[in-house]
C-alpha cells in the first residue's frame, strides 16, 4: 500500500500522503466508501477484527478506508501514529477529554484557547467532577504553579486564538511529563507544515480540520494523532464509544483539500508577512501581534518552535471599539466571518463573536481586549488585501 513518505518533503508528503490508487480499481483519486457496516469473510475474521487484529474495517463508526486515509495522511505529517478523525474539532477534543479523564482529575489549560473548548472543559466537564485551571501558559512559571497532583492533562493551543500567545512546546511537555500528565497541543492555528508538536515531546496532537487542513471553508472537521500505539489503543474506545465520528463524505472531502495545504499555508504567510508590518505601520493601528515581528513577545520562541509565522494576525484599532466596528463593516474584500484558514481572508472581533461566551474578565485576563480584531489573512493577490485593509483603515479613522 502506501510507501514510506517519512524521509520526503512536507509538500510531498500533503500531496502523497494517504492517497494511494485504490487497490481494485486503479482509481487514482480515492473513492468514498459510503457504507455503515463491512461483510466478514467469516466469523474467525470477524472475532479477529472485534479482539483489535486482521485485516478489514467493521462498521463505519470504528474505521472505514476513505476516512483511513485522511487519518494516515495527518498522520504522516505530524509524525505520529495513525489518530482518529472526527465530526469536528470539538468533538476532537471531546473525544480526547472522554477518553483520559476521570472524576477528581485536573487539567490545566492555556487561558486564551478557543473559546468552546475552554467552555467545555470549565463548565461541561465540570459536571462531572473534573477540575481545571486556565493560565497564561506563555509564562511557565505560571504553568508549573498551576499543575497539582492530580493534574493528568495540560491543554496547550500555540499560536493561541485569539492573542497569537506561544507556549514553549518542550518546556510544557517537561512539565507536564514530570507529574506524570499528558501533553494535548491544539495545533489548529500552526499546522503541521509550521509546527509538529509531538516533536517536541507532546503526546497528542489534535486540529479542527475546519481550518487549514481542509481550507476550503466547506466542511467541519477534527483530527487526534497520539504519539504512540499506547495511546492510540487509550483513545481507540472513546473514539468508538462517543460517536463523534467523521463520515466519508467528509473525508474524502477534506483529502481533496489537504492536497494543496502546503501550497495554501505558504501563500497565505507570504501575504500576512507583508500585511502585518503594513498594519504596524499604520497610523489608525494601535498594536499588532504576529509571531514573524520582532515587537511579537515570543519572536525568539516562534523561530525557534515554529518553520513559519503563518498567517494569523491579530491587532487593534485606535479608537476603541467603535472605530474596530467602523473598520470591519467597511472592508469589501476580507469577509466578516469566524473561523481561519481558509484560502480566503477573513475578520472577526473575538469578544462580540467567538469569544462571547467567555466572562468578560477572563476574556481580558487571557489578553482578548475589547477592540481586539483578528484577521486570518488567505492567499489572494496581497495587493488587493493591501488596498481593501487601507481604505478600512481610513474609514475607521474617520
Ligand atoms: C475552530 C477551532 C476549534 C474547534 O473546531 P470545530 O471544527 O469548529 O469544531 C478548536 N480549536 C481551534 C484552535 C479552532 O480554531
Amino acid at each position: 500500500m502506501a510507501h514510506d513518505l517519512s524521509k520526503l518533503g512536507r509538500t510531498t508528503q500533503t500531496i502523497h500522503a494517504g492517497q494511494y490508487p485504490d487497490p481494485t480499481t486503479g482509481a487514482v483519486a480515492p473513492p468514498i466508501i459510503q457504507t455503515s457496516t463491512f461483510a466478514f469473510r467469516d466469523c474467525d475474521h470477524g472475532a479477529g477484527l472485534f479482539a483489535g487484529s486482521g485485516d478489514g474495517y467493521i462498521y463505519t463508526r470504528m474505521g472505514n478506508p476513505t476516512i483511513a486515509r485522511l487519518e494516515e495522511a495527518v498522520a504522516t505529517l505530524e509524525g505520529g501514529e495513525q489518530g482518529f478523525a472526527t465530526a469536528s474539532g470539538m468533538a476532537a477534543l471531546c473525544t480526547v477529554l472522554f477518553g483520559l479523564l476521570r472524576t477528581g482529575d485536573h487539567v490545566v489549560g492555556t487561558s486564551s484557547v478557543y473559546g468552546p473548548s475552554r467552555v467545555v472543559i470549565e463548565r461541561d466537564f465540570a459536571r462531572f467532577g473534573v477540575t481545571s485551571s486556565f493560565v497564561d501558559t506563555s509564562d511557565l512559571a505560571a504553568l508549573r504553579a498551576a499543575i497539582r497532583p492530580e493534574t493528568k492533562l495540560v491543554f496547550v493551543e500555540s499560536p493561541a486564538n485569539p492573542t497569537i500567545v506561544l507556549t514553549d512546546i518542550a518546556a510544557a511537555a517537561e512539565l507536564a511529563h514530570a507529574n506524570g500528565a499528558l501533553l494535548l497541543v491544539d495545533n489548529t492555528f500552526a499546522s503541521p507544515i509550521l509546527q509538529r508538536p509531538l516533536e517536541h515531546g507532546a503526546d497528542i496532537v489534535m486540529h479542527s480540520m475546519t481550518k487549514f487542513l481542509n481550507g476550503h471553508t466547506d466542511v467541519v472537521a477534527g483530527m487526534i494523532v497520539p504519539r504512540n500505539k499506547d495511546l492510540h489503543e487509550r483513545l481507540r474506545p472513546a473514539h468508538w464509544y462517543l460517536g463523534a465520528c467523521m463520515d466519508p463524505h467528509q473525508a474524502w472531502l477534506a483529502l481533496r483539500g489537504f492536497k494543496t495545504l502546503a501550497m495554501r499555508v505558504r501563500t497565505a504567510q507570504e501575504n500576512a508577512r507583508i500585511l502585518a508590518p503594513a498594519l504596524e505601520a499604520h497610523p489608525a493601528v494601535a498594536w499588532v501581534r504576529y509571531p514573524g515581528l520582532a515587537s511579537h513577545p515570543q519572536h525568539a520562541l516562534a523561530e525557534r518552535q515554529m518553520d513559519g509565522p503563518g498567517s494569523l494576525i491579530s491587532f487593534e484599532v485606535k479608537g476603541g471599539i467603535e472605530a474596530g466596528k467602523r473598520l470591519l463593516d467597511s472592508l469589501e474584500l476580507m469577509t466578516l466571518a469566524v473561523s481561519l484558514g481558509g484560502i480566503e481572508t477573513l475578520i472577526q472581533h473575538p469578544s462580540s463573536m467567538t469569544h462571547a461566551a467567555m466572562a468578560r474578565a477572563d476574556r481580558i485576563a487571557a489578553g482578548i481586549s475589547d477592540g481586539l480584531v483578528r484577521l486570518s489573512v488567505g492567499c489572494e493577490d496581497v495587493d488587493d488585501l493591501l488596498a481593501d485593509l487601507e481604505q478600512g483603515l481610513a474609514a475607521a479613522a474617520s
